[in-house]
């Protein structure tokens, strides 16, 4: 029992934390920084904070992930860094010669009160910005919010540092990418493309963070969104934002500044996310949509329904992002499971209204909380308070799966003891049926491993 410490009795807290359900807001600003092509991200803060950013996610996507840092000591953090990120911007550009730099800040940057734009517009003005190339950057006091947020802001920071309108529309959709894995951004641009639509999606991490070996590093490797794509998304004809909390705000900000109009839209989880994804991206795109996608569609709900006898009534757990929990929230009700349980380190009302509506007239039950005083000890009380028959989220889940014996799904950020979730996608209705061969293959394992001898199947 390795959470035996977890006790069933659940006692409110007000300042205690224990095992959080995210982590740090500069990890989700480096993520979205190499969805750029050509981009060194930079850490403005101490060497350990950075440290800990690129090893999360090389840990995830099991490939070396590079940044910069401004590598504090006690020096600036008494007299502020500015001095550290001019130096760091010119060395970069010399040595490393990336197209262009993502800064995100830290807490401690942010506690002294560096800033960001005041020291870029100075590294520009002192000539340590080659002609051509870029600095932008976004503020991510991990303080407050989750990798989510600070993913958010990078967003934004792209936005607001790089797109620009000329007055003229292009044809294209920006699609801005939620927080998802490359293998996911690779399936929204390969629907996208059968549907014929003209787009750019930013970031774009596919063929970054997912590169094949070849026997030669490539410190930039061929993916990621380009420069020019993201200084013309201001002249787009319209942006589909994938996920409230990582993408909204972008979207909001590009209508702001450059009069480009936005439809927000969930991550296309399951049967209906999927269906609004591709609706909205027909209507926004003025493109049909072609026989092959509605193919796919039918081969997931097929599924659903072939294998309802397993899935109905099945009680699950989940814990992550509120983009993804939300429509995955949805993909299990749809197919009669009862998502019971769900937390979220990520704070915003949102997540509550909208579990509300969703799960309360179905799964009465149900209990969720986001932000504040969820975390991981109180999903596992739940849990130990009433049994699930499904657990759904990051690698951290393992200990509660473990000590109850739980099948255990791990979808979300970070995965770090297995692999696939680069190369293959749970988004759109391919995505679906990924999800669903999981869920089902947990389900059966266990049901094989219970049953007594006079039920056990051959044929399931
Ligand atoms: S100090 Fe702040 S920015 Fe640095 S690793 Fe810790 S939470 Fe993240």
């Amino acid at each position: 029992m390795l959470l035996r410490h977890t006790t069933k009795d659940i006692k409110e807290r007000k300042a205690l934390t224990i095992n959080p359900a995210k982590t740090c807001q500069p990890v989700g600003a480096m993520y979205a920084a190499l969805g750029i092509h050509g981009c060194l991200p930079h850490s403005h803060g101490s060497q350990g904070c950075c440290s800990y950013h690129r090893s999360a996610l090389t840990r995830h996507y099991k490939e070396p992930i590079m940044a910069a840092t401004s590598s504090f000591t006690e020096g600036s953090s008494v007299f502020g860094g500015q001095a550290n990120l001019v130096q760091a911007i010119d060395n970069i550009f010399t040595i490393y010669e990336p197209e262009i730099i993502a800064v995100h800040s830290t807490c401690l940057s942010e506690t002294i009160g560096d800033d960001l734009k005041q020291i870029t517009e100075k590294a520009k003005d002192n000539g340590k910005i080659p002609e051509g190339k870029h600095v932008i950057f976004c503020n991510t006091p991990s303080y407050v919010g989750s990798h989510v947020t600070g993913y958010s802001n990078m967003v934004s920071g792209i936005v607001k540092c790089l797109s620009e309108s000329t007055g003229k529309t292009n044809d294209k959709i920006n699609l801005i990418s939620g927080w998802v894995e490359p293998s996911d951004m690779k399936e929204v641009k390969r629907l996208a493309t059968l549907m014929g639509a003209n787009f750019t999606m930013f970031p774009d991490t596919s063929d970054v963070v997912d590169t094949p070996q070849t026997g030669t590093y490539q410190m930039y490797p061929k993916g990621g969104a380009k420069i020019p794509d993201l200084i013309a998304a201001g002249d787009s004809k319209a942006s589909l934002a994938f996920g409230e909390w990582a993408t909204k705000d972008a979207a909001i900000k590009l209508e702001n500044k450059c009069k480009v109009p936005f439809e927000a839209t969930d991550l296309p989880i399951g049967v209906r996310a999927t269906d609004r994804f591709i609706m909205e991206l027909s209507k926004l795109a003025e493109v049909a949509i072609p026989d092959e996608i509605t193919t796919e569609r039918g081969k997931l709900v097929d599924m659903i329904t072939d294998m309802q006898q397993y899935l109905n009534g099945k009680r699950v757990a989940l814990f992550g992002d509120p983009d993804q929990l939300i429509p995955l929230v949805e993909f299990l009700l749809d197919m009669n499971m009862k998502p019971v349980y769900i937390v979220s380190g990520t704070p915003g009302k949102k997540m509550q209204e909208k579990l509300e509506e969703m799960l309360l007239p179905v799964v009465p039950e149900a209990k969720f909380q986001n932000g504040k005083g969820a975390d991981m000890y109180l999903l596992h009380q739940w849990i130990k308070n009433e049994g699930v028959d499904l657990l759904i989220g990051n690698t951290y889940g393992k200990y509660i799966s473990r000590d109850e014996n739980i099948p255990f799904l791990r979808m979300g950020f970070p995965i770090l003891d297995r692999v696939g979730h680069s190369y293959f996608p749970t988004l759109g209705y391919m995505g679906g049926l990924r999800i669903l061969e999981k869920i089902l293959d947990l389900i059966m394992d266990k049901q094989d491993l219970d049953s007594p001898e006079r039920e056990f199947e051959l044929v399931m």
